[in-house]
């Protein structure tokens, strides 16, 4: 009793695992995929088991309209509501992924796409790529210095020499922190490679912003990390429509072409050996 309470314990707060039990139809639709340029062939995963979890996910959000479950509804975190989602902010994409430990134990990660309203890290859901902590510390200053510039650049008449050359230079030192917080991100696979972003990315163009934040990545890369074979992944979106309605409330989503087929090929590689 006392060996399956801290095991319950572990799973779900340092793993951020929920214990459950396997049911449902395992369904092989593609839900995520990538090519991946060491085997030069796509790898991708499946919604296996995840529909009924992500369903019951939607389902909880809907009724207790905020994402801190762990705390009593008294204590729930303002910020954590979901009420932001169908506002001018727009909806967010949810997913899950059902996977399997070492043990044979089944469990269940969450995710949301990016921050949840400014916030990186809730308490039940899986942490992004990125760490955090060296995130803030390395844009805090560079953001109030591209601050400083931009109230500068008010101040000067349109068109003059010195405004022109402040975008110029506002525009640089903004460009240098995007690649410094690429840098930040470290993109494991299940084969056991864990690389930095630029050497992961496939495809035409830069690094977009945001690559590496959405729940197929977040998920698979903790699921990559802690020896979790991942059986179904399933993303979902809550909220308003998004502005090229591309996203509604309720609808299911296979993993976006913009970011993360880009890097999901690296991510899932090695996916059978586990
Ligand atoms: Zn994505
Ligand atoms: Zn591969």
């Amino acid at each position: 009793m006392y060996k399956d309470l801290a095991e319950h314990f572990v799973r779900s707060f340092f793993m951020h695992m929920e214990p459950i039990q396997i049911a449902g139809v395992f369904d092989t639709r593609t839900s995520a995929k990538g090519y991946c340029a060491r085997c030069d062939t796509v790898h991708s995963t499946v919604v296996g088991y995840g529909a009924k979890y992500a369903g019951e996910l939607f389902r909880r959000l809907e009724k207790e309209k905020r994402i801190d479950f762990s705390v009593p509804e008294s204590d729930a975190d303002p910020r954590l509501a979901t009420e932001t989602l169908y506002g001018e902010a727009r909806g967010q994409m949810f997913g899950v992924l059902v996977c399997r430990d070492a043990d044979g134990q089944y469990g269940l990660l969450k995710a949301f796409s990016g921050q949840y309203n400014g916030i990186w890290n809730v308490e039940g859901w899986v942490p992004p790529l990125i760490d955090v902590s060296r995130l803030a510390a390395m844009s805090s200053g560079v953001e109030r210095f591209i601050k400083r510039l931009g109230a500068m650049i008010e101040a000067l008449p349109a068109g003059s020499p010195e405004r022109k050359a402040l975008i110029d230079k506002r525009k640089s030192v903004s460009q240098a922190l995007m690649k410094d917080i690429h840098m930040l991100y470290s993109i494991p696979s299940f084969g056991g490679r864990d690389l930095p972003l630029s050497e992961v990315v496939v495809g035409e163009g830069g690094i977009p912003t945001g690559m590496g934040d959405c729940c197929a990545p977040k998920l698979l890369g903790h699921a990559a990390r802690h020896s979790l074979k991942p059986l179904g992944l399933a993303e979902f979106y809550v909220g308003r429509e998004n502005r090229s309605k591309s996203r509604m409330h309720g609808g299911m989503y296979s993993a976006c072409s913009e970011k993360c087929q880009r890097i999901l090929g690296h991510m899932l590689c090695g996916t059978s050996e586990t």
